[in-house]
């Protein structure tokens, strides 16, 4: 990445610190303190605001009650996933933000660190804890090793299936390894997530991307069933003159450099970042840690339109991050061959477009220049739509693979889960999809009757509200 003016390099030491954990383990003492402070609701909203339905009031139950591994089990036997959710859920909009304390103001329990609490001694130290169906003789392929496909084929094992999970990149993990911001899921916990499936009895495929490294048909043939747990491309390119100058760069792809070794990645002093969502926060608040003097948002809208969560939003305030809003790129200047600056236009907010927001216009003659050394892309990323072509009867709208209920596509082989179906959501949705595909798999192969009563919840969009507790 060739950028005119670069950071001062921070040492590996200060790099370690600012990305260090945001939301560190517990204490034995402080978890189980914790726990002693929840009231075991019935019907509890924490569970009902799960995407994957964990019971939180039995875990918790048995941390207060000392029992660390079947706390773990009540997690694991609801998502697969629960370590990585643990730490990167939105815990503030789902089971924190429906626990009943928020009613009388007080704090909400800290599920997301109890449930760390419990899963890490399980999940980091491999230990074996879930019940595991006898060999059924049928072999299932899952398409990317994301926490949708590690959740599909680790359910699967569960199931009795024969699993092998086919990953484009060299290590599994999808974003969980190299998304997700360092200071809240450190790589070597993805791994040891992905380890924990396989240790279940999964096999990995490395570097091989399915429909092009192994043909869709091959797949096809040599598997009962098949899990498109693909998630989405590259960053959405921004549509203006000088993206290709150095030091613009798409914020995934920055990202995953972080992930992979931020000893590596330079930024520049002055970093504008366009996008408000939480992905264009992580980069600025990643690009602020390295080192970057300034670093702001540019956004098309108003702050009360901002896409990103509020806590991720003040989270970058804390860092120092910069919002202007109301103000759209137009083009990508350069000296040298590098960025040196971003002609910007200011925006007006005027009648709601199809999203149901006030559409931004361009305020004629607004036009002025932002200096800066490093642009990073954060409108979206692109959808993986040249393997869903090749899927017969496969049916993508707007990108999005079209599913049922069970997430079976159009054609009654394949499924498919995660952001691939959402277009982008989080860790724990994928999670959840992952689970009811391998149900849905099971069901079309088995029957109803086989399918075990451990179910996975419906797939709530939002969940219902719950009156408050009379204290
Ligand atoms: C920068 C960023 C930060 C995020 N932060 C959070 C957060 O803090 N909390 C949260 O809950 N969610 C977060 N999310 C969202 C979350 O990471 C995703 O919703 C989730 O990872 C989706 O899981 P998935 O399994 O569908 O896809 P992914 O995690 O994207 O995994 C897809 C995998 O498929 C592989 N693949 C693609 N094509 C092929 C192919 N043809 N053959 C084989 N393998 C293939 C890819 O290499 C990848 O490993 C973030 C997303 C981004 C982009
Ligand atoms: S809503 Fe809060 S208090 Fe009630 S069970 Fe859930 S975590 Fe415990």
């Amino acid at each position: 990445m060739g950028i005119a003016n670069p950071a001062i390099p921070l040492s590996p030491e200060q790099i370690a610190k600012n990305l260090a954990d945001i939301a560190p383990a517990m204490l034995a003492e402080e978890a189980y303190a914790e726990a002693s402070r929840c009231l075991f609701c019935y019907d509890a909203p924490c569970t009902r605001a799960c995407p994957t339905s964990i019971n939180v009031p039995e875990f918790i139950k048995r941390i207060a009650a000392r029992n660390i591994v079947g706390a773990a089990t009540t997690i694991l036997d609801a998502n697969l996933m629960g370590a990585s959710c643990a730490r990167a859920c939105p815990t503030e909009v789902l089971c924190e933000g429906a626990c009943v304390y928020n009613h009388e103001k007080a704090p909400p329990i800290q599920i997301g660190r109890l449930q760390r609490f419990a899963t890490d001694p399980v999940v980091l130290s491999g230990k074996m804890v879930l019940s595991m169906a006898p060999p059924n003789g049928k072999k299932v392929a899952v398409v990317g090793s994301g926490p949708g496909g590690l959740a599909a084929a680790g359910e699967l094992r569960r199931l009795g299936y024969a699993v092998t999970v086919y990953e484009a990149k060299d290590q599994p993990g999808g974003l969980n390894t190299f998304g997700i911001a360092p200071y809240k899921l450190t790589n070597a916990d993805a791994l040891a997530e992905a380890e924990y499936v396989r240790k279940m009895g999964v096999e990995f495929v490395l570097n091989t991307r399915v429909g092009k490294d192994i043909s869709i048909d091959k797949v096809n043939d040599d598997y009962a069933a098949v899990v498109i747990a693909i998630g989405l491309g590259a960053t959405a390119p921004l549509g203006i003159t000088g993206e290709s100058i150095d030091g613009v760069v798409g914020a995934t792809e920055f990202i995953e450099q972080v992930r992979r070794d931020p000893a590596k990645v330079t930024v520049g002093k002055r970093v504008v970042v366009v996008g408000a969502g939480n992905t264009a926060i992580d980069a600025a608040t990643e690009a602020k840690r390295l080192g970057a003097d300034q670093v702001t948002i540019l956004y098309r809208r108003s702050e009360k339109e901002k896409p990103c969560y509020e806590y991720e939003y003040m989270l970058a305030k804390k860092d120092g991050v910069v919002f202007q809003w109301l103000t759209a790129p137009v083009q990508v200047q350069a000296q040298r061959g590098a960025v040196s600056g971003l002609k910007c236009v200011k925006m007006k907010l005027g009648k709601p477009d199809a999203s149901g927001r006030p559409a931004p216009e361009p305020i004629a003659g607004s036009e002025f220049n932002f200096a800066c050394d490093m642009v990073i892309k954060s409108t979206g990323q692109q959808k993986l739509i040249e393997l869903y072509r090749q899927v017969k009867g496969l049916v993508e709208r707007g990108g999005k693979v079209q599913v049922n209920e069970s997430m079976q596509t159009g054609n009654p082989k394949w499924f498919a889960v995660g952001d691939c179906v959402s277009g982008g959501k989080e860790v724990v949705n994928a999670a959840a999809d992952g689970k009811r595909a391998a149900y849905g798999i099971h069901r079309m192969l088995f029957g109803d009757a086989a399918v075990p009563v451990r179910k996975p919840g419906p797939r709530l969009e939002k969940p219902a509200p719950h009156p408050p507790m009379p204290f």
